[in-house]
């Protein structure tokens, strides 16, 4: 089972998505594709007149943040991803976390920053997304949750993918994949050159200590090692090119 997350650069740009799509598509066996939005969700806010708001990048969604994302994920990019998809002959099912109650999130509370309806992973009901599969469907998994009392929450796309490693990893062998623009995980993010073609808790450590990795990839990282500790065979970090040829940042235990 590969489990493909792709990254919010990527969903921007129509050829780069369309080629991911294609390179999905191809993949043998089970699949299921995660997605957020989060660029486009800014810009249809900021169309709206709102002003996005974020906190050590991540989004800080009060209600009509939470309207707003929520149509997005779960609807133009969503439903977009899986025409297209099906345009290709791939038998594709979107989803969020509500459906089929997959994905049990719950509030993020305490700390001294209010991040509004933003979700954090309780548990994934497996059976119903092991049904979709037995089927012959591919999910396509938005970054919306919800906790189980009727309230849609928000939730980062790098752990939705993560979340669904760990609970698919008991019943299949789980690869997960994190496709951005890069190469993969960079000592110095200019240079190709520089690509870290392996990391492991230590050298993770280090790397974060000396601020070679930053923003965006300690959240995308942490994902990554947790899918792994939590049983997934596999998980690279890459680009599209990378993901073809085995190459990008393989993360181990
Ligand atoms: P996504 O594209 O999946 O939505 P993010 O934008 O959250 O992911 O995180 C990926 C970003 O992490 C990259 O675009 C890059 O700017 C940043 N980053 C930080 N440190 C590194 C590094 N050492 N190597 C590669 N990317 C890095």
């Amino acid at each position: 089972l590969t489990i493909l997350k792709i990254g919010g650069a990527l969903l921007q740009q129509p050829e780069a998505l369309s080629d991911c799509l294609r390179y999905f598509h191809e993949l043998p066996g089970h699949k299921i594709l995660v997605h957020g939005g989060g660029r486009r969700a800014s810009q249809i806010s900021k169309a709206m007149g709102l002003t996005p708001r974020m906190h050590e990048g991540r989004r800080l969604t009060d209600e009509v943040t939470l309207e707003v994302v929520t149509m997005v994920y779960a609807g133009l990019e969503n439903k977009r991803t899986v025409a297209q998809l099906q345009a290709l002959g791939c038998p594709a099912i979107g989803l969020s976390g509500a459906d089929a109650n997959i994905i049990l999130s719950e509030k993020r509370r305490g700390g001294a920053v209010d991040y509004g309806y933003a979700g954090d992973v309780v548990s994934v009901q497996s059976e119903q997304l092991q049904a979709l599969l037995s089927a012959g469907l591919v999910p396509v998994c938005c970054a919306i949750t919800h906790d189980g009392q009727g309230q849609l929450l928000n939730t980062n796309a790098d752990t939705i993918a993560a979340s669904l490693a760990a609970g698919l990893a008991p019943d299949y062998e789980v690869e997960l994949q994190y496709c951005f623009e890069q190469p993969g995980v960079m000592r110095n993010i200019k240079d190709p050159a520089s690509l870290i073609p392996s990391l492991n808790p230590d050298s993770y450590a280090y790397f974060r200590a000396n601020g070679v990795i930053v923003d965006g990839m300690v959240p995308k990282l942490d994902n990554a090692f947790r899918a792994v500790q939590a049983g997934a065979k596999r998980a690279v970090i890459a680009d599209l090119a990378g993901l073809k040829s085995g190459t990008g940042t393989e993360v181990v235990d």
